[in-house]
């Protein structure tokens, strides 16, 4: 969700159902409250979604793009977390209006001459899509999915429906690790592999593929940041806020966004960790120092935009949009 999406009016959806995908996974199936057609999505996108309580989660489209009536989103219940998927698991949402952003797509299938999928967990919700149109068409392509047990493996009817033999099921408990190896040696040069799934899953594929594949072959979606080196926030520095325009001190050891909150308590973010794109925000001056991972290095280098949960200033005053 860049500044740009951001600044186009959010939508109210209505939860038409909750359904039990699998253990631990609920899926939520929106509609538009008259009914009207929703806008066009492709393999790979998801949605912003703002929760009751107001905190703001991102969920990959899981349905079939050629559905425009309704979006169906597969939600993981991690109770290890700031309480997201609890809220979505436990509060009586069917019947309700959610506000959603999007669809966004930072995981878009490319043009290749043979796909390798490999999904982990509840990172199947991206690339269960994928699957859906790569088995339509005529290039050649393997799902791998990985989970702990073939209980808490969402949509495996549906993937075996779509896909047939292309597709393998991997429950952990009884099949082990997915065979890595197997999977990604001895393919061609034009091969594109698009991995969703746990931090452990997606660096294995990541090394394989580096050593197997040309740059760029690997495409991945994280739903959580890869863990973070260190930050270097030590320094202080100002903050002035161009449209209202305040002026704040960052100081060492306090993150950009709680200062900016302070002023603009509406501001929007969700992962704290420079990885979901939420408060992207437009810089006016001064130079960001990034720490985020949604950026791409050309967008970091252009310093016009920056993710305010993790990222400070390498200039003594950052002027931004805000
Ligand atoms: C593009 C995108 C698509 C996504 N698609 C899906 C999807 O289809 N289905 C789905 O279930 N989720 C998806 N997610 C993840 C989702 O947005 C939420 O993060 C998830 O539901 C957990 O929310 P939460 O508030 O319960 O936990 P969060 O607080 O967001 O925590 C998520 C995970 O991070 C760990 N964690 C949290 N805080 C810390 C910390 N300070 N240090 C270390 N670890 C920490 C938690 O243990 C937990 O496992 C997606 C995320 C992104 C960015």
């Amino acid at each position: 969700m860049t500044y740009e999406d951001r600044a186009r009016p959010a939508r109210k959806l209505l939860v038409r159902e909750t359904v039990r995908e699998a253990d631990g996974v609920l899926g939520v199936v929106l509609t538009d409250p008259q009914g009207a057609d929703l806008p066009a999505w492709g393999p790979g996108a998801h949605l912003e979604v703002c929760l009751p309580s107001g905190r703001i989660r991102h969920y990959s489209l899981s349905g079939d793009p050629a559905d425009r009536t309704t979006y169906r989103l597969g939600v993981l219940r991690e109770p290890d977390g700031r309480g997201g998927s609890e809220e979505i698991h436990t509060a009586p949402l069917a019947g309700r209006l959610l506000e959603v952003r999007g669809p966004l797509n930072r995981f878009p299938l490319v043009p290749a001459d043979r796909y390798v999928l490999i999904a982990g967990g509840i990172g199947i919700t991206p690339i269960l899509p994928m699957v859906r149109q790569l088995a339509a068409g005529p290039v050649p392509w393997t799902l791998l999915y990985g989970g702990r047990t073939l209980t808490s493996m969402a949509y495996r009817d549906e993937l075996a429906a779509l896909g047939g033999r292309n597709v393998s099921i991997v429950p952990q408990d009884s099949h082990g690790l997915l065979d890595l190896d197997h999977a990604l040696e001895g393919l061609p040069d034009t091969t594109a592999v698009y991995c969703c799934g746990p931090g452990g899953l997606i660096q294995a594929v990541q090394e394989r593929c580096d050593r197997l594949l040309p740059a760029g072959s690997l495409h991945v979606e994280r739903f959580t940041a890869p863990a973070a080196g260190p930050r270097g926030d030590t320094g202080a520095f100002e903050v002035e806020l161009r449209r209202s325009g305040q002026v704040l001190n960052v100081p060492p050891g306090r993150s950009l966004l709680d200062v900016v909150r302070e002023a603009v308590p509406s501001v929007a973010f969700s992962c704290e960790e420079g990885m979901c794109g939420t408060c992207e925000t437009k810089v006016l001056d001064g130079v960001p120092e990034h720490h985020d991972t949604f950026l791409s290095d050309s967008e970091k280098r252009s310093g016009t935009s920056m993710m305010i949960c993790v990222g400070r200033s390498r200039t003594s005053r950052l002027v931004l949009d805000l």
